[in-house]
């Protein structure tokens, strides 16, 4: 059986006592549903993708993704992740507050005033920067404790973070041989993996092996290796190395359309709500503001109390929601804290009407990718642009009686 319960991040931020008067409140107008029981699936399915020696370190930046940093790290540890991954130290802050005891790696760039509270909530900095590297070995050399594990970011062509590959060995001997400094892993990022064209990709793996090679040569172990992220794990499995770095594909969501797909793998985020109202709009009569929808016939619409101020995007006469297991199209533009939609064909619609305007509904869908397609965006996007003010609702898998076998 399936158990819903209610968390929003401000619950979790706010002090002991939590405020009575909200928590008395009846249903929010609208949510977002987390299907836990989907990510366990995926992760499940993805584990099993996985060639022998090859590993996964989840990616749970930005809140994984607006699902919930705790919880979704608590299903990938359990489905047997090697680490989480975030992108800022205060990300790793709230996970080790949270009781998590796992490697973190810290994906991107550090300003070096942020490395002494790296080091010190023992999560793992990427170095890709000489400067950054002077400052760590002089906080290395006073700080307590240690050695203390970093990974070696490697720019082979993004050309956002990272030492360029021809002077990564160099940097990687500076970690290596530092007393107080331990070479954990070594990494790169793709620039494009997930599309037909793998020209670049494979300019980038071959950058990356020379690298790997000039370190075997000099002796130098590089810890970790990994380069994957979603794209790169389902298109390039010459790049698994040691381990892929997954965000999107745990999701439920595929980073483009043309990647190989996993027969199973299930949407775990739904965005809900329920119509507010259900009225008439008579013919020649327009919707809104902007006066940007016009009714050709009487139409019968139903008002979705939620707009671009929680995250929809601004769309115009574009797109749909679920209503019944039917699409509703969407007219006029959508405001900041409403939209209206066009319910005529689907009789007996009445205010309180539950709406999906992500995710699956019975037998239909709006998934990421659409939605993504009619905000003229990536399906990260329409994943990270919910507010923090839609309270989470999770949908938990059913508690098992014996712990889960060791993967
Ligand atoms: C976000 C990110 C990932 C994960 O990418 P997905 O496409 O979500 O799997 C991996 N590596 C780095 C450096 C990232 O910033």
């Amino acid at each position: 059986m399936k158990t819903l319960s209610h968390t929003s991040p401000a619950d979790a931020a706010s002090t002991a006592r939590p405020n009575a008067r909200i928590a008395a409140l009846p249903e929010p107008p609208a949510w977002v549903e987390i299907d836990l029981t989907a990510l366990r699936n995926n992760l499940g399915l993805i584990r099993r993708e996985l060639p022998p020696g090859v590993g996964w370190i989840d990616v749970i930046k930005d809140n994984a993704y607006g699902h919930g940093a705790r919880e979704v790290a608590s299903e990938a540890l359990r489905a047997g992740a090697l680490a989480l991954a975030v992108v800022t130290v205060r990300e790793a802050a709230e996970l080790r507050e949270a009781g998590f005891r796992q490697p973190i790696l810290v994906l991107g760039e550090r300003f070096p005033e942020e490395l002494e509270s790296c080091l010190a909530l023992g999560a793992m900095p990427s170095i890709g920067e000489a400067r950054i590297l002077d400052a760590l070995e002089k906080l290395a050399d006073r700080l307590p404790g240690g050695p203390f594990p970093v990974h070696l970011k490697v720019d082979t062509g993004m050309n956002r973070h990272g030492v360029r590959w021809e002077a990564a060995p160099a940097m990687a001997r500076r970690i290596a041989v530092h007393p107080r400094l331990e070479l954990a892993g070594v990494y790169s990022h793709f620039a494009m993996s997930d599309e037909a064209d793998q020209t670049f990709a494979r300019l980038q793996i071959e950058r990356f092996n020379r690298f790997l090679a000039e370190l075997e040569a000099s002796g130098i172990r590089p810890g970790l290796r990994h380069m994957a992220n979603s794209g790169g794990f389902l298109q390039l499995p010459q790049a698994h190395y040691d381990a892929v770095r997954i965000g999107l594909l745990p999701l439920g969501v595929y980073p483009s359309a043309v990647c190989r797909r996993l027969t199973g793998l299930r949407q775990v985020m739904s965005v809900r709500s329920r119509l507010v109202s259900v009225r008439t709009l008579r013919a020649g009569e327009t919707y809104g503001y902007g006066l940007r929808y016009r009714a050709q016939t009487d139409r019968r619409i139903g008002i979705v109390p939620l707009g671009y101020g929680v995250g929809y995007p601004r769309l115009v006469n574009q797109g749909a929601v679920l209503v019944r297991g039917r699409r509703a199209p969407l007219i006029g533009s959508v405001a900041m804290d409403a939209l209206a939609v066009d319910v005529t064909d689907i009789p007996g619609i009445a205010p309180g009407e539950e709406v999906t305007l992500l995710g699956r509904q019975g037998d239909v869908e709006i998934n990421a990718r659409e939605l993504a397609g009619w905000a003229g965006t990536v399906c990260y996007d329409v994943l990270t642009c919910w507010s923090e003010r839609l309270p989470r609702r999770y949908v938990r898998p059913p508690v098992e009686a014996s712990p889960p076998a060791a993967p």
